[in-house]
Protein backbone atom coordinates (compact mmCIF):
# COMPACT_ATOMS: atom_id res chain seq x y z
CA UNK A 1 0.00 0.00 0.00
CA UNK A 2 2.87 2.44 1.04
CA UNK A 3 4.33 1.46 -1.99
CA UNK A 4 1.44 2.78 -4.58
CA UNK A 5 1.09 5.77 -2.47
CA UNK A 6 4.96 6.33 -3.02
CA UNK A 7 4.09 6.33 -6.53
CA UNK A 8 1.41 8.35 -6.74
CA UNK A 9 2.92 10.51 -5.18
CA UNK A 10 6.57 10.68 -7.24
CA UNK A 11 3.71 10.51 -10.60
CA UNK A 12 2.68 13.39 -8.90
CA UNK A 13 -1.12 11.83 -8.67
CA UNK A 14 -1.45 12.84 -5.64
CA UNK A 15 -4.82 14.06 -5.55
CA UNK A 16 -5.45 10.20 -5.96
CA UNK A 17 -3.77 9.29 -2.70
CA UNK A 18 -6.82 10.43 -0.20
CA UNK A 19 -9.14 8.46 -1.88
CA UNK A 20 -7.21 5.33 -2.45
CA UNK A 21 -6.32 5.45 1.43
CA UNK A 22 -9.79 5.48 2.60
CA UNK A 23 -11.36 2.56 0.27
CA UNK A 24 -8.05 0.56 1.32
CA UNK A 25 -9.11 1.42 5.02
CA UNK A 26 -5.73 3.01 5.82
CA UNK A 27 -4.85 5.81 7.41
CA UNK A 28 -1.89 7.38 5.45
CA UNK A 29 0.75 10.02 6.71
CA UNK A 30 3.33 12.18 4.31
CA UNK A 31 6.06 14.34 5.59
CA UNK A 32 9.21 15.82 5.37
CA UNK A 33 11.81 16.33 8.21
CA UNK A 34 12.63 20.12 8.48
CA UNK A 35 15.36 21.21 11.73
CA UNK A 36 14.08 18.03 13.26
CA UNK A 37 10.56 18.55 13.05
CA UNK A 38 7.92 16.40 11.18
CA UNK A 39 6.21 18.56 8.62
CA UNK A 40 2.97 17.34 6.94
CA UNK A 41 2.30 17.13 3.82
CA UNK A 42 -0.86 15.31 3.64
CA UNK A 43 -2.18 13.86 6.54
CA UNK A 44 -5.11 11.27 5.85
CA UNK A 45 -5.60 9.99 9.44
CA UNK A 46 -8.51 11.15 11.80
CA UNK A 47 -5.62 11.17 14.85
CA UNK A 48 -5.08 14.14 16.92
CA UNK A 49 -1.97 15.92 16.44
CA UNK A 50 -0.30 14.09 19.70
CA UNK A 51 -1.03 10.70 18.52
CA UNK A 52 0.16 11.60 14.82
CA UNK A 53 3.83 12.96 16.36
CA UNK A 54 3.99 9.84 18.54
CA UNK A 55 2.83 7.72 15.47
CA UNK A 56 5.33 9.35 13.49
CA UNK A 57 8.51 9.37 16.75
CA UNK A 58 8.13 5.36 16.46
CA UNK A 59 8.04 5.03 13.05
CA UNK A 60 11.12 7.29 12.78
CA UNK A 61 12.66 5.23 15.28
CA UNK A 62 11.99 2.20 13.11
CA UNK A 63 13.25 3.41 10.24
CA UNK A 64 16.48 4.95 11.91
CA UNK A 65 17.52 1.67 13.74
CA UNK A 66 16.82 -0.22 10.84
CA UNK A 67 18.90 1.38 8.12
CA UNK A 68 16.93 0.69 5.42
CA UNK A 69 14.38 2.98 3.41
CA UNK A 70 11.28 1.07 4.32
CA UNK A 71 10.16 -0.55 7.28
CA UNK A 72 7.34 -3.36 8.59
CA UNK A 73 5.85 -3.24 12.34
CA UNK A 74 3.22 -3.90 14.05
CA UNK A 75 2.06 -1.82 17.26
CA UNK A 76 -0.20 -2.48 19.98
CA UNK A 77 -1.56 0.68 22.01
CA UNK A 78 -4.40 0.66 24.20
CA UNK A 79 -5.83 -2.47 22.84
CA UNK A 80 -5.68 -1.15 19.50
CA UNK A 81 -3.55 -3.32 17.28
CA UNK A 82 -2.13 -1.43 13.94
CA UNK A 83 -0.48 -2.78 10.57
CA UNK A 84 2.44 0.16 10.09
CA UNK A 85 4.32 0.02 6.67
CA UNK A 86 6.69 3.19 6.10
CA UNK A 87 9.17 4.03 3.19
CA UNK A 88 11.48 7.09 3.16
CA UNK A 89 11.94 8.47 -0.35
CA UNK A 90 14.50 11.22 -1.55
CA UNK A 91 12.60 12.98 -4.34
CA UNK A 92 13.46 16.38 -6.30
CA UNK A 93 16.13 16.10 -3.59
CA UNK A 94 13.99 15.95 -0.18
CA UNK A 95 13.78 13.22 2.01
CA UNK A 96 10.07 12.22 1.82
CA UNK A 97 8.61 9.84 4.12
CA UNK A 98 5.38 7.92 3.64
CA UNK A 99 3.67 6.14 6.59
CA UNK A 100 0.53 3.82 6.20
CA UNK A 101 -1.32 1.71 8.84
CA UNK A 102 -4.25 -0.03 9.31
CA UNK A 103 -6.08 -1.58 12.33
CA UNK A 104 -6.16 -5.21 12.96
CA UNK A 105 -8.62 -4.89 15.83
CA UNK A 106 -11.88 -3.83 15.14
CA UNK A 107 -12.38 -0.03 15.75
CA UNK A 108 -15.03 0.03 18.39
CA UNK A 109 -16.14 3.58 17.60
CA UNK A 110 -17.43 1.97 14.78
CA UNK A 111 -18.62 -0.98 16.16
CA UNK A 112 -20.24 0.68 18.34
CA UNK A 113 -22.24 2.78 15.83
CA UNK A 114 -22.70 -0.73 13.93
CA UNK A 115 -24.61 -2.13 17.68
CA UNK A 116 -26.48 1.28 17.58
CA UNK A 117 -28.09 1.23 14.16
CA UNK A 118 -28.65 -3.00 15.04
CA UNK A 119 -30.59 -2.31 18.18
CA UNK A 120 -32.55 0.71 15.76
CA UNK A 121 -33.21 -1.45 13.49
CA UNK A 122 -33.97 -4.09 15.27
CA UNK A 123 -36.41 -2.19 17.63
CA UNK A 124 -37.82 -0.60 14.22
CA UNK A 125 -38.46 -4.11 12.72
CA UNK A 126 -40.56 -4.96 16.11
CA UNK A 127 -42.39 -1.99 16.26
CA UNK A 128 -43.50 -2.40 12.36
CA UNK A 129 -44.19 -5.99 12.98
CA UNK A 130 -46.11 -5.09 16.50
CA UNK A 131 -48.09 -2.47 14.17
CA UNK A 132 -48.31 -4.59 11.13
CA UNK A 133 -49.79 -7.75 13.29
CA UNK A 134 -52.59 -4.63 15.15
CA UNK A 135 -53.25 -3.75 11.81
CA UNK A 136 -54.18 -7.26 10.46
CA UNK A 137 -55.93 -8.84 13.21
CA UNK A 138 -58.04 -5.45 13.59
CA UNK A 139 -58.92 -6.37 10.06
CA UNK A 140 -59.63 -10.17 10.37
CA UNK A 141 -60.98 -9.81 14.08
CA UNK A 142 -63.29 -6.64 13.60
CA UNK A 143 -65.55 -7.74 10.70
CA UNK A 144 -65.94 -11.16 13.21
CA UNK A 145 -66.76 -9.07 15.81
CA UNK A 146 -69.47 -7.46 13.96
CA UNK A 147 -70.59 -10.31 12.63
CA UNK A 148 -70.33 -11.84 15.89
CA UNK A 149 -72.46 -9.08 17.12
CA UNK A 150 -74.85 -9.82 13.85
CA UNK A 151 -75.22 -13.46 14.84
CA UNK A 152 -76.67 -12.31 18.38
CA UNK A 153 -79.41 -10.11 17.05
CA UNK A 154 -80.55 -13.31 15.19
CA UNK A 155 -83.15 -14.98 16.45
CA UNK A 156 -86.51 -16.83 16.47
CA UNK A 157 -88.39 -13.73 15.77
CA UNK A 158 -85.85 -11.37 14.26
CA UNK A 159 -84.54 -12.79 10.46
CA UNK A 160 -83.71 -8.44 9.41
CA UNK A 161 -80.09 -9.20 10.39
CA UNK A 162 -76.95 -8.81 7.57
CA UNK A 163 -73.88 -10.01 8.08
CA UNK A 164 -71.25 -7.66 6.78
CA UNK A 165 -67.53 -9.18 6.33
CA UNK A 166 -65.23 -7.32 4.42
CA UNK A 167 -61.33 -7.90 3.77
CA UNK A 168 -60.02 -11.59 3.67
CA UNK A 169 -61.51 -13.61 0.93
CA UNK A 170 -62.74 -16.17 4.16
CA UNK A 171 -64.35 -13.62 5.78
CA UNK A 172 -66.07 -12.79 2.72
CA UNK A 173 -67.14 -16.30 1.89
CA UNK A 174 -68.03 -16.42 5.56
CA UNK A 175 -70.61 -13.53 5.85
CA UNK A 176 -71.77 -14.20 2.70
CA UNK A 177 -72.65 -18.27 3.97
CA UNK A 178 -74.13 -16.69 6.94
CA UNK A 179 -76.11 -14.42 4.80
CA UNK A 180 -77.58 -17.16 2.49
CA UNK A 181 -78.56 -19.19 5.63
CA UNK A 182 -80.52 -16.01 7.55
CA UNK A 183 -82.10 -16.18 3.60
CA UNK A 184 -83.16 -19.78 4.09
CA UNK A 185 -83.98 -19.62 7.56
CA UNK A 186 -86.41 -16.12 6.92
CA UNK A 187 -87.65 -18.50 3.87
CA UNK A 188 -88.22 -21.59 5.99
CA UNK A 189 -89.98 -18.91 8.56
CA UNK A 190 -92.32 -17.35 5.92
CA UNK A 191 -93.15 -20.54 4.68
CA UNK A 192 -94.19 -21.78 8.43
CA UNK A 193 -96.65 -18.98 8.49
CA UNK A 194 -98.04 -19.02 5.61
CA UNK A 195 -98.54 -22.66 5.67
CA UNK A 196 -100.26 -22.59 9.56
CA UNK A 197 -102.52 -19.55 8.38
CA UNK A 198 -103.63 -21.45 5.44
CA UNK A 199 -104.10 -24.98 6.87
CA UNK A 200 -105.88 -23.33 9.62
CA UNK A 201 -107.89 -21.53 6.57
CA UNK A 202 -108.43 -24.94 4.50
CA UNK A 203 -109.44 -26.64 7.84
CA UNK A 204 -112.06 -24.40 9.40
CA UNK A 205 -114.18 -24.58 6.33
CA UNK A 206 -115.17 -28.21 6.33
CA UNK A 207 -115.33 -28.00 9.74
CA UNK A 208 -117.37 -25.53 10.10
CA UNK A 209 -119.51 -27.31 7.62
CA UNK A 210 -119.62 -30.43 9.49
CA UNK A 211 -120.79 -28.72 12.45
CA UNK A 212 -123.29 -27.12 10.81
CA UNK A 213 -124.82 -29.87 9.24
CA UNK A 214 -124.38 -32.13 12.74
CA UNK A 215 -126.64 -29.58 14.18
CA UNK A 216 -128.80 -29.31 11.42
CA UNK A 217 -129.60 -32.92 11.51
CA UNK A 218 -129.61 -32.52 15.86
CA UNK A 219 -131.94 -29.73 15.79
CA UNK A 220 -134.12 -30.01 12.48
CA UNK A 221 -133.59 -33.00 10.04
CA UNK A 222 -133.37 -35.59 12.82
CA UNK A 223 -136.29 -37.15 11.94
CA UNK A 224 -136.69 -36.59 8.38
CA UNK A 225 -134.85 -39.11 6.52
CA UNK A 226 -134.42 -37.62 3.13
CA UNK A 227 -133.07 -34.63 4.78
CA UNK A 228 -130.89 -36.22 7.26
CA UNK A 229 -129.45 -38.32 5.05
CA UNK A 230 -128.52 -35.42 2.16
CA UNK A 231 -126.72 -33.35 5.85
CA UNK A 232 -125.27 -36.27 6.30
CA UNK A 233 -123.71 -36.96 3.01
CA UNK A 234 -122.26 -33.45 2.96
CA UNK A 235 -120.97 -34.53 6.53
CA UNK A 236 -119.25 -37.64 5.07
CA UNK A 237 -117.92 -35.15 2.07
CA UNK A 238 -116.34 -32.85 3.85
CA UNK A 239 -115.01 -35.49 6.41
CA UNK A 240 -112.96 -37.13 2.98
CA UNK A 241 -112.07 -33.62 2.34
CA UNK A 242 -110.24 -32.92 5.39
CA UNK A 243 -108.98 -36.56 5.56
CA UNK A 244 -107.19 -35.69 2.05
CA UNK A 245 -106.21 -32.01 3.43
CA UNK A 246 -104.17 -34.18 5.72
CA UNK A 247 -102.99 -36.86 4.04
CA UNK A 248 -101.72 -34.34 1.60
CA UNK A 249 -100.13 -32.10 4.37
CA UNK A 250 -98.62 -35.25 5.65
CA UNK A 251 -96.93 -35.65 2.38
CA UNK A 252 -95.84 -32.38 1.65
CA UNK A 253 -94.13 -31.84 4.91
CA UNK A 254 -92.05 -35.47 4.59
CA UNK A 255 -91.02 -34.18 1.55
CA UNK A 256 -90.40 -30.78 2.24
CA UNK A 257 -88.18 -32.13 5.19
CA UNK A 258 -86.30 -35.01 3.14
CA UNK A 259 -87.63 -38.01 5.46
CA UNK A 260 -89.65 -39.51 2.50
CA UNK A 261 -87.40 -42.11 1.04
CA UNK A 262 -87.78 -42.46 -2.80
CA UNK A 263 -87.83 -46.33 -4.27
CA UNK A 264 -86.45 -45.55 -7.32
CA UNK A 265 -87.47 -48.95 -9.83
CA UNK A 266 -87.67 -48.96 -13.40
CA UNK A 267 -91.17 -49.28 -15.24
CA UNK A 268 -93.23 -48.29 -18.34
CA UNK A 269 -94.33 -45.00 -18.41
CA UNK A 270 -96.68 -46.01 -20.91
CA UNK A 271 -98.07 -48.52 -18.88
CA UNK A 272 -98.70 -46.51 -15.55
CA UNK A 273 -100.73 -43.59 -17.53
CA UNK A 274 -102.51 -46.38 -19.92
CA UNK A 275 -103.79 -47.69 -16.52
CA UNK A 276 -104.33 -44.25 -15.23
CA UNK A 277 -106.32 -42.59 -18.40
CA UNK A 278 -108.73 -46.45 -18.15
CA UNK A 279 -109.36 -45.53 -14.37
CA UNK A 280 -110.18 -41.55 -14.83
CA UNK A 281 -112.36 -42.42 -17.91
CA UNK A 282 -114.36 -45.11 -16.02
CA UNK A 283 -114.89 -42.51 -13.14
CA UNK A 284 -115.53 -39.21 -14.94
CA UNK A 285 -117.21 -40.27 -18.37
CA UNK A 286 -120.29 -40.15 -16.68
CA UNK A 287 -119.68 -36.42 -15.68
CA UNK A 288 -118.74 -35.14 -18.93
CA UNK A 289 -115.12 -35.40 -19.45
CA UNK A 290 -113.66 -37.01 -21.81
CA UNK A 291 -109.94 -38.12 -21.84
CA UNK A 292 -107.54 -38.35 -25.10
CA UNK A 293 -104.35 -40.42 -24.52
CA UNK A 294 -101.74 -40.46 -26.84
CA UNK A 295 -98.09 -42.09 -26.33
CA UNK A 296 -95.19 -43.79 -27.55
CA UNK A 297 -95.38 -47.73 -25.51
CA UNK A 298 -91.63 -48.26 -24.67
CA UNK A 299 -91.17 -45.52 -22.10
CA UNK A 300 -88.82 -47.29 -19.56
CA UNK A 301 -87.68 -44.68 -16.88
CA UNK A 302 -86.38 -45.55 -13.33
CA UNK A 303 -88.09 -43.32 -11.00
CA UNK A 304 -90.39 -43.76 -7.71
CA UNK A 305 -93.46 -45.16 -9.49
CA UNK A 306 -95.86 -44.42 -6.27
CA UNK A 307 -94.26 -40.73 -6.59
CA UNK A 308 -94.37 -40.47 -10.52
CA UNK A 309 -98.28 -41.16 -9.97
CA UNK A 310 -98.86 -38.99 -7.26
CA UNK A 311 -97.77 -36.26 -9.97
CA UNK A 312 -99.75 -37.31 -12.66
CA UNK A 313 -102.77 -37.70 -10.86
CA UNK A 314 -102.89 -34.35 -9.04
CA UNK A 315 -101.95 -32.63 -12.45
CA UNK A 316 -105.31 -35.20 -13.71
CA UNK A 317 -107.48 -33.68 -10.46
CA UNK A 318 -106.62 -30.45 -11.29
CA UNK A 319 -107.30 -30.56 -14.73
CA UNK A 320 -110.85 -32.20 -14.39
CA UNK A 321 -111.37 -29.29 -11.29
CA UNK A 322 -110.25 -26.11 -13.26
CA UNK A 323 -112.55 -27.16 -16.44
CA UNK A 324 -115.89 -25.40 -16.76
CA UNK A 325 -117.57 -26.61 -20.30
CA UNK A 326 -115.22 -27.78 -22.09
CA UNK A 327 -114.25 -30.79 -20.24
CA UNK A 328 -111.75 -32.19 -23.02
CA UNK A 329 -108.47 -33.38 -21.45
CA UNK A 330 -105.75 -34.50 -22.79
CA UNK A 331 -102.45 -37.11 -21.80
CA UNK A 332 -99.67 -36.65 -24.18
CA UNK A 333 -96.33 -37.69 -24.53
CA UNK A 334 -93.92 -36.31 -27.27
CA UNK A 335 -90.15 -37.23 -28.38
CA UNK A 336 -88.10 -33.74 -27.09
CA UNK A 337 -84.72 -35.87 -28.30
CA UNK A 338 -82.88 -39.05 -28.36
CA UNK A 339 -84.51 -40.64 -24.87
CA UNK A 340 -85.75 -37.49 -23.64
CA UNK A 341 -89.62 -37.01 -24.17
CA UNK A 342 -92.23 -34.52 -22.65
CA UNK A 343 -95.53 -35.73 -20.55
CA UNK A 344 -98.38 -33.19 -21.14
CA UNK A 345 -101.35 -32.88 -19.70
CA UNK A 346 -104.14 -30.45 -20.97
CA UNK A 347 -106.93 -29.47 -19.94
CA UNK A 348 -109.01 -26.65 -21.63
CA UNK A 349 -110.70 -24.82 -19.05
CA UNK A 350 -109.92 -21.82 -16.53
CA UNK A 351 -106.65 -21.05 -17.54
CA UNK A 352 -104.37 -19.31 -15.07
CA UNK A 353 -103.56 -15.04 -15.40
CA UNK A 354 -99.95 -13.75 -15.78
CA UNK A 355 -99.91 -13.03 -12.21
CA UNK A 356 -100.58 -16.05 -10.88
CA UNK A 357 -98.69 -18.64 -12.88
CA UNK A 358 -95.11 -17.21 -11.90
CA UNK A 359 -96.00 -18.73 -8.45
CA UNK A 360 -98.66 -21.33 -9.10
CA UNK A 361 -96.00 -24.08 -8.27
CA UNK A 362 -95.02 -22.41 -5.10
CA UNK A 363 -97.64 -20.94 -3.59
CA UNK A 364 -98.54 -23.95 -0.52
CA UNK A 365 -101.92 -23.76 -0.47
CA UNK A 366 -104.92 -21.82 -2.39
CA UNK A 367 -104.77 -18.47 -2.15
CA UNK A 368 -108.05 -17.37 -0.13
CA UNK A 369 -109.97 -16.34 -3.06
CA UNK A 370 -109.81 -19.33 -5.03
CA UNK A 371 -112.83 -21.00 -5.50
CA UNK A 372 -113.19 -24.48 -3.51
CA UNK A 373 -113.55 -27.65 -5.57
CA UNK A 374 -114.54 -30.89 -4.71
CA UNK A 375 -110.71 -32.48 -4.96
CA UNK A 376 -107.48 -30.99 -3.81
CA UNK A 377 -105.95 -29.69 -0.64
CA UNK A 378 -104.21 -26.41 -2.03
CA UNK A 379 -101.15 -27.78 -2.11
CA UNK A 380 -100.93 -30.59 -5.23
CA UNK A 381 -98.65 -28.64 -6.97
CA UNK A 382 -96.28 -28.04 -4.03
CA UNK A 383 -96.36 -31.83 -4.14
CA UNK A 384 -95.66 -31.99 -7.97
CA UNK A 385 -93.11 -29.59 -7.54
CA UNK A 386 -91.09 -31.46 -4.88
CA UNK A 387 -91.01 -34.75 -6.25
CA UNK A 388 -89.97 -33.65 -9.82
CA UNK A 389 -87.55 -31.44 -8.46
CA UNK A 390 -86.30 -34.68 -6.33
CA UNK A 391 -86.37 -36.25 -9.98
CA UNK A 392 -84.57 -33.53 -11.14
CA UNK A 393 -87.03 -33.63 -14.02
CA UNK A 394 -88.51 -30.04 -15.95
CA UNK A 395 -91.41 -28.86 -15.69
CA UNK A 396 -93.22 -26.06 -16.19
CA UNK A 397 -97.01 -25.05 -17.59
CA UNK A 398 -98.86 -22.83 -20.22
CA UNK A 399 -101.72 -21.47 -19.82
CA UNK A 400 -104.37 -18.75 -21.19
CA UNK A 401 -107.21 -17.41 -18.96
CA UNK A 402 -110.49 -18.93 -20.33
CA UNK A 403 -108.55 -21.23 -22.97
CA UNK A 404 -106.92 -23.74 -20.63
CA UNK A 405 -103.61 -25.05 -19.26
CA UNK A 406 -101.01 -27.34 -20.10
CA UNK A 407 -99.16 -28.78 -17.13
CA UNK A 408 -95.98 -30.90 -17.93
CA UNK A 409 -92.63 -32.37 -17.13
CA UNK A 410 -89.88 -33.99 -19.13
CA UNK A 411 -87.98 -37.04 -18.33
CA UNK A 412 -85.26 -39.29 -19.84
CA UNK A 413 -85.72 -42.81 -20.63
CA UNK A 414 -83.18 -45.59 -20.56
CA UNK A 415 -82.59 -46.19 -24.05
P1 LIG B 1 -105.71 -27.08 -5.41
O1 LIG B 1 -105.99 -27.49 -6.79
O2 LIG B 1 -106.09 -28.09 -4.39
O3 LIG B 1 -106.18 -25.70 -5.06
P2 LIG B 1 -103.00 -27.11 -6.30
O4 LIG B 1 -101.70 -26.92 -5.59
O5 LIG B 1 -103.14 -28.35 -7.07
O6 LIG B 1 -104.13 -26.95 -5.24
O7 LIG B 1 -103.19 -25.88 -7.24
C1 LIG B 1 -102.92 -24.60 -6.77
C2 LIG B 1 -103.71 -23.58 -7.55
O8 LIG B 1 -103.26 -23.53 -8.91
C3 LIG B 1 -105.18 -23.90 -7.67
O9 LIG B 1 -105.87 -23.43 -6.55
C4 LIG B 1 -105.58 -23.22 -8.93
O10 LIG B 1 -105.84 -21.83 -8.68
C5 LIG B 1 -104.35 -23.29 -9.81
N1 LIG B 1 -104.40 -24.41 -10.76
C6 LIG B 1 -103.82 -25.62 -10.67
N2 LIG B 1 -104.06 -26.39 -11.74
C7 LIG B 1 -104.83 -25.64 -12.56
C8 LIG B 1 -105.42 -25.86 -13.86
N3 LIG B 1 -105.27 -27.03 -14.53
N4 LIG B 1 -106.15 -24.86 -14.39
C9 LIG B 1 -106.32 -23.70 -13.77
N5 LIG B 1 -105.78 -23.41 -12.54
C10 LIG B 1 -105.04 -24.38 -11.94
Amino acid sequence: MCDTIIEKYVSDEKYDIPEMAISNGVDAVIYRVEQETAIIIYNGTRLTEEELLKRIQIFNSKIVSSELNSVNYTVKEQHIETVNSGAKQEINGEIIYFLTSSRLTPDLGASRILNISTIFVLFGSVVIAIILSFVFSNSISSPLQNMCASAKNLNSKNFEVNFNGTGYTEVEQLSSTLNFAVDELKKTDELRNEVVSNVSHELRTPLTMIKSYAELIKDINGNNPVKREENLNVILQEAERLETLLNDMLDFSKLKSGTTLYNFTEFNLYSLLQKLFETYSTKYNAEGYTFKFNSPKNLKITADYNRIEQVVVNLLNNAINYSKTNKEISITVSKLSTNYYRLAIKDNGIGISEANIKHIFDRHFRATNAQRTTVGSGIGLSIVKQILDDHKYQYGVISKVNKGSTFYFDFKTNN
